[in-house]
Protein backbone atom coordinates (compact mmCIF):
# COMPACT_ATOMS: atom_id res chain seq x y z
CA UNK A 1 0.00 0.00 0.00
CA UNK A 2 1.40 3.36 -0.78
CA UNK A 3 2.38 5.85 1.57
CA UNK A 4 0.47 9.64 0.82
CA UNK A 5 2.47 10.79 3.77
CA UNK A 6 5.92 11.68 1.95
CA UNK A 7 7.77 12.51 5.26
CA UNK A 8 6.50 10.90 8.67
CA UNK A 9 4.10 13.98 9.21
CA UNK A 10 1.79 13.86 12.31
CA UNK A 11 -1.65 14.58 10.80
CA UNK A 12 -3.07 17.75 12.92
CA UNK A 13 -6.03 17.90 15.44
CA UNK A 14 -8.81 17.26 13.87
CA UNK A 15 -7.78 16.90 10.22
CA UNK A 16 -10.77 14.54 9.74
CA UNK A 17 -13.17 16.06 11.97
CA UNK A 18 -15.26 13.43 13.71
CA UNK A 19 -14.14 10.74 12.17
CA UNK A 20 -12.50 8.20 14.68
CA UNK A 21 -10.74 5.81 12.51
CA UNK A 22 -11.43 3.34 8.99
CA UNK A 23 -13.39 -0.04 10.04
CA UNK A 24 -13.35 -2.74 7.61
CA UNK A 25 -16.79 -2.99 6.32
CA UNK A 26 -16.56 -6.73 6.37
CA UNK A 27 -14.52 -8.17 9.70
CA UNK A 28 -14.83 -4.89 11.47
CA UNK A 29 -11.63 -4.70 12.10
CA UNK A 30 -10.18 -0.87 12.29
CA UNK A 31 -7.40 0.95 11.77
CA UNK A 32 -6.11 4.57 12.15
CA UNK A 33 -7.24 7.08 9.60
CA UNK A 34 -4.24 7.71 7.41
CA UNK A 35 -3.77 6.73 3.44
CA UNK A 36 -5.34 3.58 4.02
CA UNK A 37 -8.28 1.65 2.24
CA UNK A 38 -7.98 -2.00 2.45
CA UNK A 39 -8.13 -3.94 5.59
CA UNK A 40 -4.77 -5.77 6.69
CA UNK A 41 -6.65 -8.69 8.18
CA UNK A 42 -9.11 -9.67 5.48
CA UNK A 43 -8.29 -6.98 2.58
CA UNK A 44 -12.12 -5.80 2.32
CA UNK A 45 -12.47 -2.07 2.04
CA UNK A 46 -12.50 0.27 4.91
CA UNK A 47 -14.83 2.75 5.78
CA UNK A 48 -14.92 5.66 7.93
CA UNK A 49 -16.26 5.29 11.54
CA UNK A 50 -17.53 8.28 13.37
CA UNK A 51 -18.28 9.81 16.58
CA UNK A 52 -20.73 12.18 15.70
CA UNK A 53 -21.49 14.96 18.36
CA UNK A 54 -25.77 16.21 18.56
CA UNK A 55 -26.34 17.76 15.47
CA UNK A 56 -29.17 19.78 15.14
CA UNK A 57 -31.19 20.71 11.69
CA UNK A 58 -31.14 24.38 12.77
CA UNK A 59 -27.31 23.71 12.74
CA UNK A 60 -27.49 22.52 9.51
CA UNK A 61 -29.78 25.22 7.73
CA UNK A 62 -27.27 27.85 9.36
CA UNK A 63 -24.22 26.58 7.10
CA UNK A 64 -23.36 27.11 3.79
CA UNK A 65 -25.35 26.37 0.68
CA UNK A 66 -23.13 23.64 -0.33
CA UNK A 67 -21.76 20.29 1.20
CA UNK A 68 -20.13 21.83 3.81
CA UNK A 69 -23.33 22.34 6.08
CA UNK A 70 -22.94 18.85 7.00
CA UNK A 71 -19.24 18.86 7.87
CA UNK A 72 -20.21 17.57 10.94
CA UNK A 73 -21.09 14.25 9.17
CA UNK A 74 -18.10 13.88 7.11
CA UNK A 75 -14.13 13.37 7.45
CA UNK A 76 -12.89 16.58 7.33
CA UNK A 77 -11.77 19.12 9.42
CA UNK A 78 -13.70 22.28 11.04
CA UNK A 79 -12.43 25.28 8.96
CA UNK A 80 -12.61 22.64 5.78
CA UNK A 81 -14.54 25.90 4.16
CA UNK A 82 -11.14 28.16 4.59
CA UNK A 83 -9.30 26.13 2.17
CA UNK A 84 -9.93 26.81 -1.59
CA UNK A 85 -12.47 23.96 -3.23
CA UNK A 86 -15.41 23.92 -5.57
CA UNK A 87 -17.73 24.22 -2.84
CA UNK A 88 -20.07 21.24 -4.33
CA UNK A 89 -23.75 20.42 -3.65
CA UNK A 90 -27.33 21.70 -2.53
CA UNK A 91 -28.20 21.10 -5.97
CA UNK A 92 -31.72 21.35 -6.77
CA UNK A 93 -34.51 18.75 -5.69
CA UNK A 94 -37.15 19.30 -8.24
CA UNK A 95 -41.02 18.37 -8.62
CA UNK A 96 -40.98 16.25 -11.86
CA UNK A 97 -44.72 16.74 -12.54
CA UNK A 98 -44.45 16.60 -16.21
CA UNK A 99 -42.39 13.11 -15.87
CA UNK A 100 -44.32 11.78 -13.32
CA UNK A 101 -47.49 12.27 -14.89
CA UNK A 102 -46.12 10.97 -18.17
CA UNK A 103 -44.89 7.43 -16.28
CA UNK A 104 -48.16 7.19 -14.19
CA UNK A 105 -46.12 8.53 -10.98
CA UNK A 106 -48.04 10.59 -8.62
CA UNK A 107 -45.24 11.74 -6.47
CA UNK A 108 -42.21 12.38 -8.56
CA UNK A 109 -39.37 14.32 -7.61
CA UNK A 110 -35.40 14.44 -9.72
CA UNK A 111 -32.34 15.37 -7.57
CA UNK A 112 -30.42 17.49 -10.02
CA UNK A 113 -26.55 16.91 -9.83
CA UNK A 114 -25.56 18.15 -13.03
CA UNK A 115 -25.87 21.93 -11.76
CA UNK A 116 -22.96 21.20 -9.77
CA UNK A 117 -19.41 23.20 -10.47
CA UNK A 118 -18.52 20.29 -13.01
CA UNK A 119 -21.59 19.25 -14.23
CA UNK A 120 -21.09 15.71 -12.45
CA UNK A 121 -22.00 14.79 -8.80
CA UNK A 122 -18.22 14.02 -8.77
CA UNK A 123 -17.18 17.26 -7.52
CA UNK A 124 -19.03 16.14 -4.33
CA UNK A 125 -16.42 13.62 -3.69
CA UNK A 126 -13.95 14.99 -4.98
CA UNK A 127 -13.83 17.77 -2.06
CA UNK A 128 -13.52 15.02 0.23
CA UNK A 129 -10.80 13.34 -0.91
CA UNK A 130 -9.31 16.59 -1.65
CA UNK A 131 -9.44 17.57 1.84
CA UNK A 132 -8.32 14.10 3.17
CA UNK A 133 -5.39 14.76 0.22
CA UNK A 134 -3.95 17.67 2.18
CA UNK A 135 -4.45 16.44 5.65
CA UNK A 136 -2.29 13.79 4.07
CA UNK A 137 0.21 15.83 2.36
CA UNK A 138 0.18 14.74 -1.05
CA UNK A 139 2.26 16.32 -3.40
CA UNK A 140 -0.32 14.93 -6.27
CA UNK A 141 -3.92 14.42 -6.81
CA UNK A 142 -4.74 11.91 -9.32
CA UNK A 143 -7.67 9.37 -10.50
CA UNK A 144 -8.33 6.78 -12.59
CA UNK A 145 -11.65 7.78 -14.23
CA UNK A 146 -14.60 7.12 -16.78
CA UNK A 147 -14.98 10.72 -17.51
CA UNK A 148 -16.74 12.96 -14.78
CA UNK A 149 -14.29 12.10 -12.12
CA UNK A 150 -11.22 13.24 -14.60
CA UNK A 151 -13.11 16.52 -14.80
CA UNK A 152 -13.51 16.84 -11.14
CA UNK A 153 -10.59 16.22 -10.44
CA UNK A 154 -8.43 18.34 -12.32
CA UNK A 155 -10.74 21.12 -11.79
CA UNK A 156 -10.93 21.08 -8.06
CA UNK A 157 -6.80 20.31 -8.05
CA UNK A 158 -6.45 23.89 -10.02
CA UNK A 159 -8.55 25.33 -7.47
CA UNK A 160 -6.71 24.09 -4.71
CA UNK A 161 -3.00 24.78 -6.59
CA UNK A 162 -2.02 21.27 -6.29
CA UNK A 163 -0.83 19.39 -9.24
CA UNK A 164 -3.34 16.78 -10.76
CA UNK A 165 -2.45 13.83 -13.04
CA UNK A 166 -5.79 12.12 -14.31
CA UNK A 167 -6.06 8.91 -16.44
CA UNK A 168 -8.54 8.30 -18.86
CA UNK A 169 -9.60 5.01 -21.11
CA UNK A 170 -8.46 6.44 -24.58
CA UNK A 171 -11.97 6.23 -26.63
CA UNK A 172 -13.39 8.41 -24.12
CA UNK A 173 -16.00 10.55 -25.47
CA UNK A 174 -14.30 14.17 -26.79
CA UNK A 175 -16.39 16.65 -24.45
CA UNK A 176 -14.81 15.17 -21.48
CA UNK A 177 -12.03 14.88 -22.61
CA UNK A 178 -11.84 18.29 -23.36
CA UNK A 179 -13.44 19.16 -19.68
CA UNK A 180 -10.35 17.26 -18.04
CA UNK A 181 -8.06 19.05 -20.41
CA UNK A 182 -9.31 22.39 -19.74
CA UNK A 183 -8.35 22.53 -16.37
CA UNK A 184 -4.79 20.19 -16.02
CA UNK A 185 -1.71 20.12 -18.43
CA UNK A 186 -1.36 16.38 -17.32
CA UNK A 187 -4.07 14.38 -19.02
CA UNK A 188 -3.21 10.94 -19.68
CA UNK A 189 -4.99 8.71 -22.07
CA UNK A 190 -4.65 4.71 -21.97
CA UNK A 191 -5.37 2.32 -24.40
CA UNK A 192 -8.13 0.15 -22.45
CA UNK A 193 -10.78 0.25 -20.77
CA UNK A 194 -11.70 1.79 -17.55
CA UNK A 195 -11.02 -1.30 -15.20
CA UNK A 196 -7.83 -1.37 -17.05
CA UNK A 197 -7.00 2.44 -15.93
CA UNK A 198 -7.88 1.31 -12.33
CA UNK A 199 -5.64 -1.45 -12.31
CA UNK A 200 -2.97 0.91 -13.81
CA UNK A 201 -3.65 3.31 -11.07
CA UNK A 202 -3.33 1.03 -8.15
CA UNK A 203 0.50 0.39 -9.19
CA UNK A 204 1.22 4.07 -9.77
CA UNK A 205 -0.62 4.26 -6.33
CA UNK A 206 1.94 1.58 -4.76
CA UNK A 207 5.14 2.56 -6.50
CA UNK A 208 4.60 6.35 -6.02
CA UNK A 209 4.89 8.45 -2.49
CA UNK A 210 2.78 11.24 -2.54
CA UNK A 211 0.16 10.30 -4.92
CA UNK A 212 -3.42 10.55 -3.56
CA UNK A 213 -5.38 8.50 -6.44
CA UNK A 214 -9.11 9.93 -5.31
CA UNK A 215 -10.92 6.75 -5.59
CA UNK A 216 -8.06 4.06 -4.88
CA UNK A 217 -6.12 5.13 -1.76
CA UNK A 218 -8.09 7.79 -0.46
CA UNK A 219 -11.16 6.39 -1.46
CA UNK A 220 -12.70 5.70 2.48
CA UNK A 221 -12.53 9.72 2.38
CA UNK A 222 -13.99 10.04 -1.04
CA UNK A 223 -16.96 8.22 -0.77
CA UNK A 224 -18.07 9.61 2.21
CA UNK A 225 -18.61 12.75 -0.21
CA UNK A 226 -21.81 10.51 -2.04
CA UNK A 227 -23.74 10.76 1.86
CA UNK A 228 -23.99 14.66 1.13
CA UNK A 229 -26.37 13.49 -1.96
CA UNK A 230 -28.52 11.37 0.58
CA UNK A 231 -28.64 14.30 3.14
CA UNK A 232 -29.77 16.67 1.03
CA UNK A 233 -32.43 14.95 -0.66
CA UNK A 234 -34.14 14.38 2.87
CA UNK A 235 -33.52 17.96 4.23
CA UNK A 236 -34.91 19.21 0.74
CA UNK A 237 -37.92 16.93 1.18
CA UNK A 238 -38.65 18.84 4.43
CA UNK A 239 -36.50 16.48 6.53
CA UNK A 240 -38.08 13.20 5.82
CA UNK A 241 -36.68 10.38 3.90
CA UNK A 242 -38.78 9.56 0.07
CA UNK A 243 -40.71 6.36 -0.50
CA UNK A 244 -38.69 5.02 -2.91
CA UNK A 245 -35.12 6.50 -4.96
CA UNK A 246 -33.13 4.94 -8.28
CA UNK A 247 -29.73 5.60 -8.48
CA UNK A 248 -27.19 4.80 -10.85
CA UNK A 249 -24.63 2.10 -10.22
CA UNK A 250 -21.00 2.09 -11.91
CA UNK A 251 -18.68 1.06 -8.94
CA UNK A 252 -22.06 1.23 -6.32
CA UNK A 253 -20.10 3.86 -4.28
CA UNK A 254 -23.01 6.42 -5.07
CA UNK A 255 -25.86 4.17 -3.99
CA UNK A 256 -24.29 2.60 -0.76
CA UNK A 257 -23.81 6.00 0.68
CA UNK A 258 -26.81 7.39 -0.25
CA UNK A 259 -27.87 4.58 1.90
CA UNK A 260 -25.85 4.99 4.70
CA UNK A 261 -26.83 8.81 4.94
CA UNK A 262 -30.02 7.79 5.38
CA UNK A 263 -29.58 5.67 7.85
CA UNK A 264 -27.15 7.82 9.97
CA UNK A 265 -30.09 10.75 9.62
CA UNK A 266 -32.09 8.17 11.17
CA UNK A 267 -29.92 7.51 13.79
CA UNK A 268 -29.29 10.74 14.59
CA UNK A 269 -32.96 11.63 14.99
CA UNK A 270 -32.75 14.21 12.30
CA UNK A 271 -35.41 12.23 10.21
CA UNK A 272 -37.95 9.76 11.21
CA UNK A 273 -37.46 6.23 10.87
CA UNK A 274 -39.00 4.94 8.12
CA UNK A 275 -38.97 1.76 4.94
CA UNK A 276 -37.29 3.34 1.42
CA UNK A 277 -36.84 1.06 -1.06
CA UNK A 278 -33.38 1.56 -3.01
CA UNK A 279 -33.37 0.55 -7.15
CA UNK A 280 -30.08 0.54 -8.78
CA UNK A 281 -29.77 0.96 -12.42
CA UNK A 282 -27.56 -0.24 -14.91
CA UNK A 283 -27.02 -0.08 -18.94
CA UNK A 284 -27.52 -3.38 -20.02
CA UNK A 285 -24.10 -2.95 -22.26
CA UNK A 286 -22.36 -3.10 -18.46
CA UNK A 287 -24.75 -5.00 -16.13
CA UNK A 288 -23.10 -7.00 -13.45
CA UNK A 289 -24.88 -5.91 -10.56
CA UNK A 290 -28.19 -6.12 -12.75
CA UNK A 291 -27.45 -9.95 -13.87
CA UNK A 292 -26.61 -11.04 -10.40
CA UNK A 293 -29.91 -9.49 -8.77
CA UNK A 294 -31.75 -11.19 -11.43
CA UNK A 295 -30.04 -14.48 -11.26
CA UNK A 296 -30.13 -13.92 -7.61
CA UNK A 297 -26.33 -14.75 -6.71
CA UNK A 298 -24.55 -13.18 -4.51
CA UNK A 299 -21.04 -13.20 -6.85
CA UNK A 300 -20.82 -10.61 -9.49
CA UNK A 301 -19.20 -11.76 -12.34
CA UNK A 302 -17.08 -9.17 -13.95
CA UNK A 303 -17.92 -7.76 -17.66
CA UNK A 304 -16.23 -6.00 -20.36
CA UNK A 305 -18.11 -3.17 -20.82
CA UNK A 306 -19.64 -1.95 -24.35
CA UNK A 307 -22.13 0.65 -23.86
CA UNK A 308 -23.05 4.58 -24.38
CA UNK A 309 -23.93 4.87 -20.91
CA UNK A 310 -19.55 5.37 -20.21
CA UNK A 311 -19.84 7.15 -17.20
CA UNK A 312 -21.25 3.62 -15.78
CA UNK A 313 -19.35 1.23 -17.78
CA UNK A 314 -17.19 0.02 -14.90
CA UNK A 315 -16.92 -3.80 -15.35
CA UNK A 316 -15.66 -5.04 -12.09
CA UNK A 317 -17.30 -3.07 -9.40
CA UNK A 318 -16.20 -2.47 -6.23
CA UNK A 319 -19.22 -2.05 -4.17
CA UNK A 320 -21.55 -4.49 -6.51
CA UNK A 321 -22.07 -6.81 -3.52
CA UNK A 322 -23.17 -4.24 -1.37
CA UNK A 323 -25.59 -2.91 -3.99
CA UNK A 324 -26.92 -5.97 -4.05
CA UNK A 325 -28.07 -6.30 0.03
CA UNK A 326 -29.60 -2.63 0.18
CA UNK A 327 -31.64 -3.50 -2.72
CA UNK A 328 -32.24 -6.65 -1.62
CA UNK A 329 -32.94 -5.61 2.06
CA UNK A 330 -35.22 -3.05 1.39
CA UNK A 331 -37.15 -4.65 -1.00
CA UNK A 332 -36.00 -2.60 -4.23
CA UNK A 333 -34.30 -3.78 -7.33
CA UNK A 334 -31.46 -3.42 -9.91
CA UNK A 335 -32.85 -2.83 -13.41
CA UNK A 336 -31.04 -2.47 -16.66
CA UNK A 337 -31.88 -1.07 -20.17
CA UNK A 338 -30.21 -0.96 -23.73
CA UNK A 339 -28.43 2.02 -25.32
CA UNK A 340 -31.62 2.76 -27.50
CA UNK A 341 -33.49 2.97 -24.54
CA UNK A 342 -31.24 5.36 -22.57
CA UNK A 343 -31.27 7.57 -25.62
CA UNK A 344 -34.86 7.91 -25.08
CA UNK A 345 -34.84 7.89 -21.58
CA UNK A 346 -32.89 11.20 -22.37
CA UNK A 347 -34.76 12.95 -24.68
CA UNK A 348 -37.90 11.97 -22.59
CA UNK A 349 -36.41 13.67 -19.53
CA UNK A 350 -35.29 16.85 -21.21
CA UNK A 351 -38.88 17.47 -23.42
CA UNK A 352 -40.67 16.95 -20.01
CA UNK A 353 -38.87 18.53 -17.48
CA UNK A 354 -36.19 20.52 -19.11
CA UNK A 355 -33.10 18.63 -17.96
CA UNK A 356 -30.06 17.45 -20.24
CA UNK A 357 -28.92 14.60 -18.52
CA UNK A 358 -25.92 12.82 -20.21
CA UNK A 359 -26.05 8.70 -20.53
CA UNK A 360 -26.02 7.80 -16.80
CA UNK A 361 -28.70 10.08 -16.34
CA UNK A 362 -30.92 8.84 -19.41
CA UNK A 363 -29.76 5.08 -18.17
CA UNK A 364 -31.32 6.39 -14.41
CA UNK A 365 -34.47 7.34 -16.09
CA UNK A 366 -35.22 5.06 -18.41
CA UNK A 367 -34.59 2.18 -15.70
CA UNK A 368 -37.16 4.45 -13.83
CA UNK A 369 -39.65 3.98 -16.33
CA UNK A 370 -38.90 0.13 -16.67
CA UNK A 371 -39.61 -0.37 -13.11
CA UNK A 372 -43.42 1.30 -13.67
CA UNK A 373 -43.78 -1.21 -16.69
CA UNK A 374 -42.43 -3.97 -14.90
CA UNK A 375 -44.54 -3.43 -12.52
CA UNK A 376 -41.26 -3.40 -9.65
CA UNK A 377 -41.84 -0.19 -8.42
CA UNK A 378 -44.97 1.45 -6.66
CA UNK A 379 -45.97 4.29 -8.73
CA UNK A 380 -48.39 5.62 -5.53
CA UNK A 381 -45.22 6.27 -3.14
CA UNK A 382 -43.56 9.36 -3.04
CA UNK A 383 -39.84 8.80 -5.95
CA UNK A 384 -36.90 10.44 -5.91
CA UNK A 385 -34.59 9.64 -8.89
CA UNK A 386 -31.41 11.28 -9.47
CA UNK A 387 -29.32 12.84 -12.54
CA UNK A 388 -25.92 12.38 -12.12
CA UNK A 389 -24.35 14.54 -15.21
CA UNK A 390 -25.16 17.15 -17.75
CA UNK A 391 -26.03 16.35 -21.11
CA UNK A 392 -23.31 18.30 -22.83
CA UNK A 393 -20.97 15.92 -21.78
CA UNK A 394 -22.49 13.28 -24.08
CA UNK A 395 -23.95 15.23 -26.70
CA UNK A 396 -23.20 12.50 -29.40
CA UNK A 397 -25.36 10.32 -28.01
CA UNK A 398 -28.39 11.89 -28.96
CA UNK A 399 -26.91 13.68 -31.73
CA UNK A 400 -28.39 11.62 -34.38
CA UNK A 401 -31.48 11.43 -32.59
CA UNK A 402 -32.94 14.91 -32.17
CA UNK A 403 -32.04 17.96 -34.76
CA UNK A 404 -34.12 20.67 -36.97
CA UNK A 405 -37.22 19.74 -38.15
CA UNK A 406 -36.78 21.38 -41.30
CA UNK A 407 -34.11 24.01 -42.86
CA UNK A 408 -36.20 26.96 -44.84
CA UNK A 409 -35.92 29.76 -46.50
CA UNK A 410 -36.22 33.11 -44.65
CA UNK A 411 -39.96 33.29 -45.71
CA UNK A 412 -42.82 33.43 -44.23
CA UNK A 413 -44.13 30.73 -46.81
CA UNK A 414 -41.37 28.53 -46.39
CA UNK A 415 -42.50 28.89 -41.70
CA UNK A 416 -45.93 27.91 -43.54
CA UNK A 417 -45.05 24.92 -45.00
CA UNK A 418 -42.98 23.54 -42.09
CA UNK A 419 -46.89 22.93 -40.61
CA UNK A 420 -45.95 25.12 -37.61
CA UNK A 421 -48.10 28.27 -38.62
C1 LIG B 1 -19.31 8.07 -11.40
C2 LIG B 1 -20.70 8.28 -11.84
C3 LIG B 1 -21.79 7.53 -11.33
C4 LIG B 1 -21.71 6.36 -10.40
O1 LIG B 1 -20.71 6.29 -9.52
P1 LIG B 1 -20.39 5.08 -8.52
O2 LIG B 1 -20.35 5.74 -7.21
O3 LIG B 1 -19.05 4.58 -8.97
O4 LIG B 1 -21.44 4.03 -8.64
C5 LIG B 1 -23.06 7.89 -11.75
N1 LIG B 1 -23.26 8.88 -12.63
C6 LIG B 1 -22.26 9.60 -13.14
C7 LIG B 1 -22.59 10.66 -14.13
C8 LIG B 1 -20.95 9.33 -12.77
O5 LIG B 1 -19.98 10.08 -13.29
ZN1 LIG C 1 -11.31 -6.99 7.37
Amino acid sequence: MSAVVTEKKTLREGAFGNATALSCRECGHQVELGPFYACPECFGPLEIAYDFPQVTREEIEAGPRNIWRYKALLPVPDDIEQSPNMEPGFTRLLKAHNLGATLGIDNLWVKDDSTNPTNSFKDRVVACALSAARELDAKVFACPSTGNLANAVAAAGARAGIKTVVFIPSNLEKPKQVNSAVYTENLVAVDGNYDDVNKLASEIAGEEDGWAFVNVNVRPYYAEGSKTLGYEIAEQLGWRLPDQIVIPVASGSQLTKVHKAFQELIKLGLVEDKPYKVYGAQATGCSPVSVAYKAGVDAIRPVKPDTIAKSLAIGNPADGIYVLDICRETGGAVEDISDDEVREAIVLLARTEGIFTETAGGTTVGVLKKLVESGQLDTSLETVVINTGHGLKTLDAVADSVGPIATIAPSYAAFVATGLA
